[in-house]
């Protein structure tokens, strides 16, 4: 009776011993095949397509983001016309880009098209042109950027 005794102790003490091992091996194999953390939530792509805002810009104007690039167009009302304000800035700092080729296109209220070609003021840091049109009603504009062959655009409207 007294070996039957010990042999049960030993079983038993066996047992938990493999259960220990047990456990312990589940634990690494836990830790090995849990996948990793999906990665933190995706920041607003600055790939998005380009969006209009109602927001207005730093300068008072309409401001479309396309891409890493941020358009901001600020018409004025002149005697002789429109003073048209492009702002085109780049990325989070907003850096002025001066060396881009801007076109405005005007949509005319006889719906015909005209293609206006901004000139870049450095003073001022944004192009610039001057609509000559008279006729009152609202413009709708598109605005072409190529910056060294990367094509961005944004539409806007103004009131003559
Ligand atoms: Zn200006």
């Amino acid at each position: 009776m007294k070996t039957l005794k010990s042999s049960l102790i030993i079983l038993g003490s066996v047992g938990l011993l493999f259960l220990g091992a047990c456990g312990k091996a589940d634990q690494t194999s836990d830790t090995n095949t849990t996948p990793p953390p999906p990665p933190a939530a995706s920041q607003p792509a600055s790939s998005a397509p380009a969006t209009t805002s109602a927001a207005k810009g730093a300068n008072g104007g309409q401001v479309v983001n396309s891409g890493a690039y941020h358009l901001e167009f600020v018409p004025e009302k002149e005697a002789t016309g429109t003073h048209l304000d492009l702002y085109l800035q780049k990325g989070d700092k907003k850096e002025p880009v001066p060396d881009a080729k801007v076109t405005a296109q005007v949509q005319l209220q006889n719906g015909k098209q005209q293609t206006l070609a901004l000139k870049y003021d450095p003073e001022g840091k944004h192009y610039a042109v001057v609509f000559p049109g008279k006729e009152p009603g609202q413009y709708p504009v598109k605005v072409n950027a190529d910056i060294n062959g990367e094509k961005v655009d944004g539409r806007f409207t103004f009131t003559q």
